[in-house]
């Protein structure tokens, strides 16, 4: 597996295969590769020639007060698990690379950022949009993997890539999980013990909205108070959002419906870790 640190290096290694005429991948992450990870580089390699996964703690999509500083970066263990997944390059370029002083253009999707996570986490989606439009443009992939793990993301991403006519693929993949259920995350290294023994909770509270579905309870209202009150007895953490929303379009729902998202996030109380989780109620991500 190749290692390609720099931008310049990309374009031409991106250069060198146009004249073989193979397919490319790319499996954009931050790093701190889990089985969820691997799942997305084993998906995308059976349907392409050449994988490429990016390894980037992109500076501009964290917040203030957010954890850009402590985001692990366990670089050389993440190129074995790539590679053993079927990578054949990782791109890790620098910051300052991928940012130069005069950088000053960024990518707004507007409308489907203003909810979920957009609403806490001003210039989150800018700062993704923005990175990945930029790997698109470095890499041309002729397709790119996203988890529904981050569903609002995939959202913005599918948004972009009409807009602007992205000549990319988007494929995604289904959240993979702890055998307690608990959504794999790089961010779960921060969890305390108290509060890793805790959070599987927030996705058997989406497990309950989905057995009262299963059992005929299309009411949106009714669904999302059921995982709300299945939280209301955490002791480790407290609830930002939990939200019922059209799969595609990520607009709240009231009323009755035949298909929807549950999403959530949660917020501990010691280690002050953030954590999202979806579910799909009778339909396709
Ligand atoms: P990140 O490194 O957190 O930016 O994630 C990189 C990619 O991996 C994104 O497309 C995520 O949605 C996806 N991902 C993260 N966690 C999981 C998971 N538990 N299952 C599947 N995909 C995931």
């Amino acid at each position: 597996m190749n290692i390609i640190r720099t931008v310049s290096d990309m374009k031409s290694y991106r250069l060198s295969l146009r004249e073989k005429g193979v397919s490319v991948g790319l499996v954009p992450t931050m790093g701190a590769l889990h089985d969820g990870h691997l799942s997305l580089i084993r998906h995308i390699r059976s349907l392409c020639d050449i994988v490429i996964t990016s390894i980037f703690v992109n500076p501009i999509q964290f917040g203030r007060n957010e954890d850009l500083g402590k985001y692990p970066r366990p670089f050389d263990e993440d190129c074995q698990k790539a590679g053993l997944a079927g990578c054949n390059v990782v791109f890790s370029p620098e910051p300052a690379d991928m940012y130069p002083k005069d950088f000053s253009t960024y990518i707004e999707v507007e409308k489907i950022t203003a909810g979920l996570c957009g609403a806490s986490r001003p210039g989150h989606f800018r700062g993704v949009a923005t990175v990945v439009l930029k790997f698109f443009n470095i890499i041309s992939p002729d397709m790119a993997i996203f988890g529904q793990k981050d569903a609002q993301q995939v959202a913005v991403i599918r948004r972009m890539v009409e807009d602007l006519d992205c000549p990319v693929k988007i494929i995604t993949a289904p959240i993979v999980r702890e055998k307690d259920g608990l959504a794999l995350s790089s961010r779960n290294s921060y969890l305390t013990p108290d509060e890793r023994s805790e959070v599987p909770a927030v996705f058997a509270g989406l497990g309950k909205a989905s057995s009262l579905f299963m059992k005929g309870e299309k009411n949106a209202s009714r669904l999302k108070a059921a995982v709300l009150d299945s939280y209301s007895n955490a002791r480790t953490f407290t609830v930002e959002y939990v939200e019922i929303v059209d799969i595609k379009t990520l607009e709240p729902l009231s009323g009755e419906c035949n298909s929807a998202m549950i999403a959530v996030a949660v917020r501990t109380s010691d280690s002050k870790t953030r954590l999202i989780d979806n579910i799909v109620l009778g339909g396709d991500f």
